[in-house]
């Protein structure tokens, strides 16, 4: 038992009167973060200084004293708030990377609290969740998630509680036994990633694939011209606000089911999957005028992840140098030093194959993964 951890998301089904202790707990928590940064900050200044745990709790101890409010809201999640706090601190020192902690503002950060669960405690009965304070919320689910959150070999570590702006929802944390694995296929590709329009994921078999909001923008785009005419605030404005919010979640969900659909299909058809080193130096615009960015990193880790999760005996995904993979034909190895950025098919000077330029790059990704050795399917 135990041997993965997966996060599970679900929508919550909120009364009235759970919503106004929701709201009263992510503010705590947001005012807890900033208490205990204020005291650190007058304490150390602007200094480097790691705090320990020990005196976070202490600055935590005093706020609870100071505010008596805080006392009235779930323990547990004001634990969490200054435990997130440390870790941002040890976070910071150990690389550049990441921020040193900030104050969090109520526009810029996301309402959340975090609450830990007992051992021996089962938050989870069917499609209702039992949180410290809060007591019974329902929510909905697959019929997958809801198996596995219901099944006794889950055990569950904490739910993080978020709002969007216009749901509720519960991320769990939870462990859980291997799961089945997906039979290994002996398949394997490579993949060639482009900012360019032709696809931005080209693969050696000659899939391209494609991926736009552009519906959804242009709803954006929109909304916030109408919203522009009205005086802000009023009620007419509040109604678009929400209608704008709604679309940006839906942009949002769009993009994490392409990502979680493309991700599980390929792992259950490839064994192995190759990329060029340098992908995180790539950048997709997706979001037209709102230049929103493809999540390439998070493509990858989530392709990583399920090769883990489903078929941990394959080679998952593996990586080759970026170098001339696009001027090298993949048919007879010639490089051809002349070819053009924009050019998107050639002829090989050589021996005349007519190429698509990503399709042959990926190629190449692949062939360099076998070291050199093209594999039968590709030599016609
Ligand atoms: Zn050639």
């Amino acid at each position: 038992m135990g041997e993965y951890i997966r996060g599970v998301v679900v929508k919550l089904h909120v009364t009235p009167e759970q919503e106004v202790l929701f709201k009263q707990n992510y503010g705590c928590t947001r005012k807890t973060h900033n208490e205990l940064l204020n005291k650190y900050k007058a304490k150390y200044g602007d200094s480097n200084k790691i705090p320990t745990k020990n005196e976070l709790n202490q600055f935590l101890n005093e706020s609870k004293k100071e505010l008596p409010y805080l006392e009235e809201t779930e323990s547990t999640s004001l634990q969490q708030a200054r435990d997130d706090l440390h870790k941002a601190f040890k976070n910071n020192f150990k690389s550049k990377r990441h921020n040193t902690p900030k104050f969090h503002s109520k526009k810029k950060t996301r309402p959340s609290f975090r609450q830990t669960i007992r051992k021996d405690k089962r938050p989870v009965e069917n499609n209702t969740l039992t949180l410290r304070k809060h007591g019974k919320v329902t929510f909905s689910t697959s019929i997958e998630y809801l198996d596995l959150l219901n099944s006794p070999n889950t055990k569950f570590n904490n739910i993080t509680v978020y709002y969007d702006g216009l749901n509720h929802y519960a991320a769990f944390n939870i462990e859980t036994d291997a799961p089945e694995q997906l039979p290994l296929t002996e398949e394997y590709i490579g993949c060639d990633i482009n900012s360019n329009k032709n696809g931005w994921l080209v693969t050696s078999e000659r899939q391209k694939e494609f991926f736009d909001v552009d519906h959804d923008n242009q709803m954006i785009k929109h909304v916030n011209k109408l919203m522009s005419k009205c005086r802000k605030g009023s009620r007419r404005w509040k109604k678009l606000e929400k209608r704008l919010q709604k679309w940006y979640n839906k942009r949002t969900n769009q993009l994490n089911d392409y990502i979680e659909k493309l991700t599980y299909n390929l792992v259950k058809e490839y064994d192995t999957i190759v990329f060029e080193k340098n992908y995180s130096t790539i950048k997709i615009l997706i979001g037209g005028e709102q230049n929103m960015i493809f999540p390439l990193s998070r493509f990858i880790k989530r392709l990583k992840d399920k090769f883990q999760l489903y078929k941990s005996e394959s080679d998952g995904v593996q990586f080759v140098k970026p170098h001339n993979t696009s001027r090298t034909c993949h048919h007879c190895g010639h490089i051809n030093k002349e070819l053009k950025v924009k050019t998107r098919n050639w002829k090989c000077p050589k021996c005349g194959k007519i190429l698509d330029r990503d399709i042959n790059a990926a190629i190449n990704i692949l062939n360099r993964w076998f070291n050199g050795d093209l594999p039968e399917k590709y030599l016609n």
